[in-house]
């Protein structure tokens, strides 16, 4: 980050704008929002300007900038549609002691303005370091359609009654307070009988929480899925955004746990395989633990939570406990995979059925029905099956299975550094080894990726060769 986004105190103070054109104009439109003291020097300024400075807007100069003229301004803009003057006037107004910003000039200004979304006294503040204004408006305009108008005149009143909302203990009652405000009192209230029903009602939501009966806390069990954000549900992401604890395993990616609430607490449960972490004990326990005091727990796993999960432990250590729990399934690793070499798990005339094995279990090796899966056609996704690769090709070997038949091992499944190896039974564990693969991988047994996937790879890999 060359920029770090700040809101800078304006109230009452002095912003200085050189020029009187095009450039000048969209940045005193957006200026105009704020409560500074604006004054623009031109010496020929549009009409606009003129106007507003008729209408009392601001203060309008009909010269060019001299020493001294951006004293005490904490924002200066060099907007003169002239890069040399420009350059002249920034140079004063640095010696003033003003922060300056020369428009379109990003390498010579001391700040930058961002794209704004106002909702006052809500606002969001858009930035790209220049790099891509284009994202920048989409986002913003994004932002627009999906922030009602009526934001910000929640937010007034909300701010207005803070102190009274004090009375509610502070942390979680009182967030709901808020949430259930901005998200449904509030809009109601709106839609019902306008703006002036919103004190009322807000003072009736706050009446209603006063007397409410302690919070009693939950549990969601909730899949992450393999690892992309934009493949979590609908539901997940709501799950993340109302949590007050999160606990993770050690495969759920640092972009995801960016989604959960800012306020929550997030603790890494990360447990390697065969290796050590914390123990599934202590998990339950912690789980219990934090339900107990009252939190919406959230216990994210990464894909789906049913899957080689050991979610029935954690779902019995609540019900032990009388705590009530929800299931947020997710996609598991084996969709992510087959996505992303073009296959289907199931497919007609080849294979009916499609088994989930895990490569190792609490003894070592897991073993698992061999004969069957030698036969023709047999599809299987391999959970934790790197360190068993040699293991389970010398079982399949010796139940008789074509040393042919295919096997993919997908690195990162659904990431941007996803991997994907194609090979045979007969050279898995070797192709496996020359791979070296970190990430979480998944073994496709039985599959190949879909020709013209490779082809396209082939085709990628000379384009960037
Ligand atoms: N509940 C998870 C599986 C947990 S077991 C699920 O439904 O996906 C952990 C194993 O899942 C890893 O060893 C690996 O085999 C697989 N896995 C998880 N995420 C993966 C990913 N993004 N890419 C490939 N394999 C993954």
């Amino acid at each position: 980050m060359k920029h770090f986004p700040v809101f800078i105190a304006v109230e009452g103070r002095r912003i200085v704008v050189s020029g009187g054109g095009d450039a000048a104009i969209a940045k005193l439109r957006l200026l105009l929002k704020t409560e500074a003291n604006l004054t623009v020097f031109a010496q020929t300024p549009d009409a606009l300007i003129v106007e507003w400075a008729a209408a009392g807007k601001l203060t309008l100069h009909r010269r060019a900038i001299e020493p001294g003229d951006a004293m005490c301004a904490v924002l200066f803009y060099a907007a003169n549609d002239d890069a040399a003057e420009d350059a002249r006037v920034a140079a004063l107004a640095h010696r003033d002691g003003a922060r300056v910003n020369l428009v379109d000039n990003l390498a010579d200004s001391q700040f930058i303005t961002p794209a704004i979304v106002d909702r006052d006294p809500v606002t969001i503040a858009i930035g790209t370091e220049g790099a891509a204004p284009v994202l920048a408006r989409a986002i913003k305009k994004d932002l627009e359609e999906r922030l009602p108008a009526t934001l910000g005149p929640l937010a007034r009143i909300g701010k207005a009654f803070r102190t009274v909302a004090e009375a509610l203990p502070f942390g979680r009652a009182r967030r709901d307070f808020w949430s259930e405000y901005y998200f449904k009192t509030g809009p109601e209230a709106i839609d019902k009988a306008g703006i002036d029903a919103v004190p009322n009602a807000l003072n009736a939501l706050l009446h209603k929480h006063l007397n409410a009966p302690k919070k009693v806390g939950f549990v969601d069990l909730v899949g992450a899925g393999p690892g992309d954000p934009d493949l979590l549900t609908l539901k997940a992401r709501k799950a993340l955004d109302a949590a007050d604890v999160v606990i993770h395993d050690r495969l759920v990616t640092p972009e995801i746990l960016e989604l959960a609430r800012r306020e929550a607490l997030v603790i890494d449960a990360g447990k390697e395989g065969f290796g050590k972490a914390m123990a599934q004990d202590d998990i339950n326990a912690l789980i219990v633990e934090h339900a107990r005091s009252g939190a919406h727990v959230v216990r994210l796993k990464a894909g789906d939570p049913t899957v080689f999960g050991r979610l029935d432990e954690e779902l019995e250590a609540c019900d032990a406990a009388n705590i009530t729990w929800r299931i947020i399934p997710g996609i598991t690793a084996a969709s992510a995979a087959v996505a992303g070499i073009g296959q289907s798990l199931t497919k007609r005339q080849r294979n009916a059925s499609v088994r989930l094995l895990t490569g190792h279990d609490m003894k070592g090796f897991a073993d698992h029905d061999w004969r069957t899966l030698a036969k023709t056609g047999e599809v299987a996704a391999i959970y934790m099956g790197k360190r068993s690769a040699r293991f389970i090709q010398g079982r399949l070997m010796m139940h008789g299975a074509d040393p042919a038949t295919p096997v993919t091992f997908i690195e990162n499944a659904s990431r941007p550094d996803q991997r994907i190896i194609a090979t045979t039974l007969a050279k898995m564990a070797d192709a496996l080894a020359d791979a070296s693969l970190t990430g979480p991988a998944l073994t496709l047994y039985g599959l190949a990726p879909r020709a013209a996937m490779i082809a396209l790879e082939d085709l990628q890999e000379k384009e960037f060769a």
